[in-house]
């Protein structure tokens, strides 16, 4: 199996180079040559299967250099790193990403599980795993730099799976204001002596577009080789991200089958709450490959540039930017929704100039007929403000006793519309992409309907465990007694500066 560019079909690289790499030096991302099927029969070989097992099954399909050639002993890899990932207690579910009813036929896929309370962990897990594994077959023998982006849970996530990894260093930026205070102290109380983290006065984006500048600084990344450094890239636009997120959908549509809540062939929605696009367009990937699915449900926030572009065809970053109660979501540059349009395109990469051309000089781009159809054949779009997610919050706990954090109050909240709207009552799988308890303020808010009495996080976290009942991770309520590490905050245009102070460059 090859990997190649949206920006350049002519590219052919390996998974590991894909990995290490990144991103493609055309500015393109990496994606197979070709999707890998795995039909009903693959579907039902997992159903009694446990996570590992599905994982392993689905992962060889596109990591091939991790499993092939010379026999057992390269499979053993990669189910080393699959073991290494998930295994050992560090979630805290035997399930790994548990399926658990909503009422009837809607069902919450948990992916906070891990050691930092969110999905990201369901990738970042194993990127290191797959990084340095990709680095040994690539073979430079380099120090790897990763930058990371964050809207507030990836950097956490890829701290932790990074800290002190050998050959490797971490260096993760953050929006000063766009992060929840729980997330900020997850990042900066970080243990681990590779590891550096950075405050930008800036937004998300500002932040993705000043590590995507660093990225493709000729004299930096010349400054680095002189060192016998290279930089790589943990944000969800790596490969490496993408793939073990696909493993999720098929496990949780095992479960279903497994509980008998659907039978095999059975065609399922999936609702995911939406920021960067990596964890829906996990979906499209699964469905890509034969998984039974109907319908994608691409839920934001009052940054909705997703609902209107589903709508229209049109994506138009030029508004308002909002910060929201779902920071993970406050995106208006989507990144992965390339490689969706690169498919739909049916892998067009001159068209996929084109566009993301059009993007960086006016900041919007309209889709042709064909990549629209492609689009409304599988995806609705919906969003909802703040109010709206603290009500479904409320409404969901009060109805159903289920906890739901922000983010995936937007999915309940979205889906809810979408079915109404539709009538669509086919089995959902709703993607709960975080712990209630990373957003202690806003989810207390909503099920108190009113304010907290506490004014610091962790007292909020204990009046919601009184008044819900339902306990708080001890890696957020530990968080209290932890050291402060990291107090740097930098402008958006000198993040080179402090990146290469943080290097020893
Ligand atoms: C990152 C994140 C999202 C958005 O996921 P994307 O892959 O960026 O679309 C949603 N919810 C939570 C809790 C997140 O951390």
């Amino acid at each position: 199996m090859h990997y190649t560019s949206t920006r350049n079909s002519n590219i052919r690289i390996s998974a590991a180079e894909a990995v290490i790499n990144g991103i493609s030096p055309d500015g393109g991302l990496y994606l197979p040559c070709e999707i890998p099927q795995a039909g009903l029969d693959f579907i039902e070989n997992l159903v009694n299967a446990g996570y590992n097992e599905r994982a392993l099954k689905i992962l060889e399909l596109f990591l091939e250099d991790f499993t092939a050639c010379d026999g057992d002993t390269r499979l053993d890899e990669l189910a080393g790193y699959i073991e290494g990932a998930y295994g050992g207690g560090k979630f805290d579910s035997p399930d790994i990403a548990p399926v658990v009813n909503l009422y009837g036929s809607v069902h919450m896929l948990e992916l906070w599980h891990g050691p930092t309370s969110a999905f990201k962990d369901m990738a970042l897990q194993l990127l290191p795993y797959l990084m340095t594994g990709s680095s040994r077959k690539t073979g430079n023998g380099s120090e790897i730099v990763i930058l990371v982006a964050t809207s507030g849970d990836t950097g956490k996530a890829a701290l932790e799976g990074f800290a002190d990894v050998p050959d490797t260093k971490i260096i993760v930026f953050y929006p000063n204001n766009g992060v929840s205070r729980m997330q900020k102290l997850q990042m900066t109380t970080q243990e681990g002596g590779n590891v550096g983290v950075i405050a930008i006065n800036g937004n998300f984006d500002d932040a993705q577009n000043g590590v995507k500048a660093i990225f493709t600084d000729e004299k930096i990344n010349a400054l680095l080789n002189e060192n016998k450094m290279a930089f790589s890239s943990a944000n969800s636009i790596n490969w490496g991200r993408l793939v073990p997120q696909i493993v999720y959908y098929f496990s949780a549509y095992c479960d279903l089958v497994k509980k008998e809540a659907i039978k095999l062939g059975d065609k399922i929605n999936f609702t995911v709450p939406t920021g960067n696009f990596g964890n829906i367009l996990a979906a499209y990937y699964a469905k890509e490959m034969g998984l039974p699915v109907n319908r994608l449900i691409c839920a934001s926030n009052a940054n909705n540039v997703l609902t209107e572009f589903f709508d229209t065809g049109f994506y138009n970053r030029k508004r308002d930017f909002y910060t929201t109660v779902s920071p993970s979501m406050d995106i208006l540059i989507s990144s992965n929704l390339e490689r969706l349009l690169y498919e739909l395109s049916d892998r067009d990469d001159g068209y996929i100039r084109d566009i993301f051309a059009s993007l960086a000089e006016k900041g919007e781009y309209t889709v042709n007929e064909k990549v629209l159809n492609g689009m409304k054949n599988m995806f609705s779009g919906g969003f909802c403000d703040d109010r709206a997610t603290e009500a479904a919050i409320r409404e969901t706990f009060e109805k159903y006793n289920y906890l739901c954090d922000t983010h995936t109050a937007v999915g309940v909240r979205v889906y809810e519309e979408y079915r109404k709207k539709t009538g669509d009552a086919a089995p959902c799988v709703i993607a709960s992409t975080a712990n209630p308890y990373k957003f202690p303020e806003s989810v207390l808010r909503a099920v108190k309907r009113a304010d907290p009495e506490s004014y610091d996080e962790f007292g909020m976290a204990s009046e919601l465990e009184g008044l819900t009942k339902i306990k708080a991770p001890e890696q957020l309520t530990g968080l209290k007694n932890k050291n402060e590490r990291f107090n740097i905050t930098c402008e958006k245009d000198s993040m080179n500066k402090e990146l290469l102070k943080i290097l020893g460059l």
